[in-house]
């Protein structure tokens, strides 16, 4: 490997690499991985959060979607025999492969934002095997991530992710930590899977239908937008006000409505 690559950030890949050795600092540290944990980076781009993930002593996987970058990180961290490299696309990595028991797994990344929320759910799905997340995201992202009910930052990815982990907004990045610089602020967010879910439903995959339907048209009377999924009887059977529009509801309100569709007889 040539020592003088210069890697051109490409777009395409929402390539916006960290240069700010505050801030790279300041992530490490809410990271705070210890010899003998197993971590997850995705998309380690040129390796500023990586290095340091290393000298901590966990073991790294790293998913890195772009070639050129796959020698560059290979001979920069050729002395480290605690990293392991996946080229490919993080939102098809099959996490099972890693074998990491449950509740095991610290993922990281400073991820590409075309795919941040996608892979947030994908990872979801993966939720049990996972100990913590640390992600730099766009900073409204993790605003409606964080948010609470009442708002029009509650949706479908507060709640969703709410029903699966601890949202911490741990803080935000200016544009010039990056180079390029995006055009948005940034934040930290950590998620903490929780042990049992606060307000466990019987099918996950009915409540995020019910969610998905109901915030499809967020200003219209959930009697209104989950017409084709539960009559006004079975909204009112699950304790909730028909007249009230998605934001309204909290996620212990969303869950009952789930579990109302999951006892009729044909939800499918
Ligand atoms: N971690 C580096 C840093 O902080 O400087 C790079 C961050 S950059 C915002 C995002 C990285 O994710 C890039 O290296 C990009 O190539 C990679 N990437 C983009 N899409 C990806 C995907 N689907 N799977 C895995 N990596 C991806």
């Amino acid at each position: 490997m040539n020592e003088h690559y210069q890697h051109r950030a490409r777009k395409r890949f929402g390539q916006n690499f960290l240069h700010d050795a505050g801030v790279i600092d300041r992530i490490l540290r809410a990271i705070h991985a210890k010899p003998g944990e197993h971590l997850l980076e995705i998309g380690p781009g040129q390796g500023a959060l990586t290095e340091g993930l290393l000298n901590s002593g966990a073991h790294l996987d790293v998913v890195e979607l772009d070639k050129d970058l796959v020698p560059v990180l290979q001979h920069k961290f050729r002395d480290f025999d605690n990293f392991t490299l996946h080229q490919g696309d993080a939102l098809k990595f099959d996490f099972n492969q890693l074998q990491a028991p449950p509740r095991s797994l610290k993922v990281v990344g400073n991820l590409p934002y075309n795919i941040s929320t996608p892979l947030i759910f994908h990872l979801l799905a993966h939720a049990h095997l996972i100990r913590d997340m640390h992600f730099m995201l766009q900073k409204e992202v993790v605003e409606r991530m964080a948010a609470g009910p009442g708002g029009g930052d509650w949706g479908r990815l507060s709640i969703m992710v709410q029903y699966h982990c601890r949202v911490e907004h741990l803080f935000n990045v200016g544009p010039g930590a990056f180079n390029p610089a995006p055009k948005v602020d940034s934040a930290i967010v950590r998620l903490v899977p929780h042990e049992t879910p606060p307000h466990p439903a019987k099918d996950p995959a009915l409540l995020e239908r019910v969610v998905r339907e109901a915030f499809n048209q967020r200003r219209k009377t959930l009697r209104n937008t989950l017409k084709g999924l539960l009559d006004g009887a079975a909204i009112e059977a699950a304790g909730v006000d028909g007249s009230l529009r998605p934001e309204q509801l909290d996620l212990a309100a969303f869950v009952r409505l789930a579990d109302q569709l999951a006892a009729q007889p044909a939800h499918s």
